[in-house]
């Protein structure tokens, strides 16, 4: 086991128990010393059940597992290895009594919550300009991840005072309904143990080792859990990488790790430079990449791997031409012996995805999306989710609304109104209210209830596959998508979530817990004199609709079928693949137009860009498109200052670099923000022009820019525009552009180095 060690990291991992900072940059085997310690302490005799181990994302909770299980021959099935999200939500789930929650609580993801937080707003007549609901909804979490209650608050104006109030009710909407948002999971675990001193020194004399993964991205309540939970007993190991900080949005604090240091390591912090993973071009290009952040801890990296594979860029009219020649590469990437999994499509945000799900999908290439475009949240997945989620927990407002009158059962807007008076007057769910709702409503609504109930009665005769079959059945989504000329689709997806539902009772750990196959230990039992309330809180509906919330859907592939990877950048922390892709390399998108307001923003995004990089093991491509349809608009944009910051011997322009475009007219915006982020990107390329060198030359009979010859008098084809007959073109280099007239959209001006023409042959 440490024979595979370089001597730091041996000496990390053999260390007596206390409590160690280990402070390295991408790839230096971090993720590797953390799970060897796990392994060689078992060796020495500690319990697989003495650890926590907690990470970020559930692929790394899973990668976690399987290098322990290559290392030693253990069951790791039952350990509290996983998520912040996952563990807390064990937590709660094992002592749902005492932390105050109804045994089948509900966990509602960011778009359930947002819309939970719309209902209140329009039921208690509040006013949704002065408090739209997205800034409640953040004002909610980051009051949460503070580890704040609402009389805890101290607020000084009105304004403020208002979203205290809302939060309150909030609060009580979600009591009432028996519902969990992400950040009250890690509240109330906090709060739980905080308040439990019995409860609390149970876990505090289990858990004798607790290891943090991604150490960087812990938020103040994560690390004041941590410390509650380790209790001055417990050593706690923490190994992260301040340059892969990506979580600052969300709350994580890197001051954190100075903490950790002066608390609780006091100065026994490791560091490690040699990196394993990238070849020397990847790695250099994300070592001058990060250089130009300012604040720092400052670590060296370098590799003996050699040089390797230099980077390559590749620049694309569209984004439709960009996904399309990332598929072609993917093949010849297969054809050369990469494994699917093995090459990964990263991108900034997940609107990107679309385009690119859509190509590999009529590729025919099996490809699996983390994250982002989740199956679970597709409309009909959640329909039929509300449907198990009411026979779960009839008490459950967000899901009662959503499915109440879908299908259509009669059940007006008017009559829910009512609906909702009473159950405010008498404070009760909406369930509970229907009794007292007469007339035509009421019978509508009784039949409902009857529905739900029977529903109920039969998820304890069938298991979880097929009840799931009866509810799309019996609910009527059948026959609704049926005879939805385009819901062909959305019934391949139910019955997708069948088979999810198969797999889940037959693979997944959650399914063990729940059918009480967890090897118990002497140790595992004392877990809770409640051991049998385990197995009463986790039904296998309950369990997964915790899983169906709390992970994204991975269904695209069949399961256990080697896929391509796509994610976001953020979701890809921590993990490394032979191929990578980093897509939308555009001012605006990455950087992230967002961000550029925010303090740190910038520096942010450029850790994010270091993360991407630093994912990659062999061949690394970065790719970006000139205009691109985003959130139904097509936006154009210059290429992203990332690319300027990365050294030229590292990189390869794959298509000709092309200098910064000039944009003349208003409707050419970018992705930038007005005028402030397309100043900065000029200049940013007024900089790299001289050495960038420009495509673009002035022929005799016109102007050819890239490998395109235009001229006057000839047609062209815009994407959005249509077809159109070129007036005048002038300028050269940066500043070449046509005047353009299209048929329907009139004269345009357009900037040829970026505006996506298409030549009408014959034209
Ligand atoms: P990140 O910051 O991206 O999370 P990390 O520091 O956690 O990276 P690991 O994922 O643990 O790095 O290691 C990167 C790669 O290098 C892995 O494939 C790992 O198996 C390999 N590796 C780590 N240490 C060694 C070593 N001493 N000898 C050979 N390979 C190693
Ligand atoms: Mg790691």
């Amino acid at each position: 086991m440490i024979q595979n060690l370089n001597p730091e990291q041996a000496q990390a991992v053999t260390q007596p128990a206390q409590h160690t900072l280990i402070l390295a940059g991408a790839g230096s085997g971090k993720t590797r010393v953390l799970t060897t310690r796990m392994a060689w302490l078992m060796q020495q005799g500690v319990s697989p059940y003495a650890f926590l181990a907690v990470t970020f994302t559930n692929k790394a909770a899973r990668e976690m597992l399987m290098r322990l299980n290559s290392l030693l021959p253990i069951d790791t099935r039952g350990m509290w290895v996983g998520t912040f999200h996952g563990l807390c939500n064990r937590l709660l789930r094992l002592h749902h009594q005492d932390a105050g929650l109804v045994q089948s609580f509900q966990i509602l993801d960011s778009a359930d919550q947002l819309a939970a937080i719309r209902r209140l707003i329009k039921a208690n007549n509040i006013d949704d300009e002065k408090f739209a609901p997205r800034d409640v909804q953040r004002f909610i979490n980051a009051q949460k991840e503070k580890g704040l209650r609402p009389q805890r608050i101290e607020a000084y104006d009105p304004h403020t005072r208002r979203l205290v109030e809302i939060y309150e009710i909030y609060q009580q909407q979600c009591e009432r309904e028996g519902v969990v948002d992400f950040a009250e999971l890690l509240l109330r675990a906090y709060e739980l143990l905080q308040n439990h001193a019995p409860l609390r020194q149970h876990y505090q004399q289990r858990f004798t080792h607790i290891l943090i993964d991604e150490f960087q991205d812990t938020n103040p309540l994560q690390y004041a859990w941590l410390t509650l939970l380790a209790g001055g007993q417990a050593a706690m190991f923490a190994v992260g990488d301040d340059d892969q900080s990506i979580y600052a949005f969300r709350g994580a604090d890197i001051s954190n790790m100075k903490c950790f240091e002066r608390d609780y390591a006091k100065g026994n912090v490791v560091r490690l430079e040699q990196n394993y993973r990238s070849s020397g071009h990847i790695l250099d290009a994300a070592n001058a990449l990060i250089s130009h952040n300012a604040d720092r801890l400052g670590k060296k990296l370098w590799t003996d791997a050699g040089q390797g594979e230099t980077v390559r860029i590749i620049e694309k009219a569209s984004d439709a031409l960009e996904a399309q020649w990332v598929i072609e590469e993917i093949r010849a990437l297969l054809r050369d012996g990469f494994p699917h999994d093995e090459i990964a499509v990263l991108y900034r945000s997940n609107a990107q995805s679309r385009v690119l799900e859509h190509q590999l999908f009529s590729s025919g290439i099996p490809y699996k999306v983390y994250g982002g475009q989740r199956f679970f949240e597709r409309q009909e997945i959640k329909h039929v989710l509300a449907y198990l989620r009411l026979i779960d927990n009839p008490n459950d407002d967000t899901s009662w609304l959503r499915v109440v009158n879908f299908p259509t059962r009669g059940i007006g807007a008017r009559s829910l109104e009512q609906l909702g008076d009473y159950a405010r007057q008498y404070n009760c769910s909406l369930y509970r209210a229907v009794p007292y709702m007469t007339g035509r409503a009421g019978t509508n609504l009784g039949k409902f209830v009857a529905l739900i109930n029977q529903l109920a009665s039969q998820a304890q005769m069938l298991n979880l596959p097929e009840l799931i079959e009866q509810v799309v059945h019996d609910s009527g989504l059948l026959d609704h998508y049926k005879a939805d000329r385009e819901g062909a689709e959305r019934l391949e997806n139910m019955q997708e979530l069948v088979n999810a539902a198969t797999v889940f009772v037959t693979e997944e750990g959650l399914a063990d817990e729940v059918a009480g196959r967890i090897p118990i230990t002497p140790e595992a039992k004392s877990v809770d004199e409640n051991g049998n309330a385990v197995l009463a809180a986790m039904s296998p509906l309950g369990a997964f609709l915790s899983h169906a919330s709390l992970e994204a859907g991975d269904n695209q592939a069949q399961a256990g079928q080697a896929a391509v990877q796509l994610m976001t950048i953020h979701a890809a922390k921590g993990l490394e693949f032979d191929g990578v892709f980093i897509t939308g390399l555009e001012e605006g998108l990455f950087p992230h137009e967002n961000s550029l307001a925010e303090l740190d923003g910038l520096e942010e995004e450029r850790r994010l860009m270091y993360v991407a990089l630093t994912r990659g093991r062999k061949r690394v491509y970065v790719t970006l498109a000139q205009s691109r349809m985003l959130h139904g608009k097509t936006r154009y944009a210059t290429r992203s200052r990332f690319l300027d910051e990365l050294p030229e011997e590292n990189v390869k322009w794959l298509t000709p670099r092309q200098a910064a475009p000039v944009v003349s007219s208003a409707w050419v915006g970018g992705f930038g923000r007005g005028g402030a982020s397309w100043d900065q990107a000029r200049s940013n390329y007024g900089q790299s022009s001289s050495t960038g060198g420009m495509a673009s030359t002035v022929a005799k009979s016109g102007l050819v820019v890239g490998d395109q010859h235009f001229r006057v008098g000839q047609g062209v084809r815009h994407a959005k525009f249509g077809e159109g007959t070129v007036l005048t073109l002038s300028g050269t280099g940066t500043e070449a552009q046509a005047q353009i007239h299209f048929r329907d959209a009139g004269t345009k001006t357009l900037a040829l180095g970026i505006a996506k023409l298409d030549i009408i042959v014959g034209g």
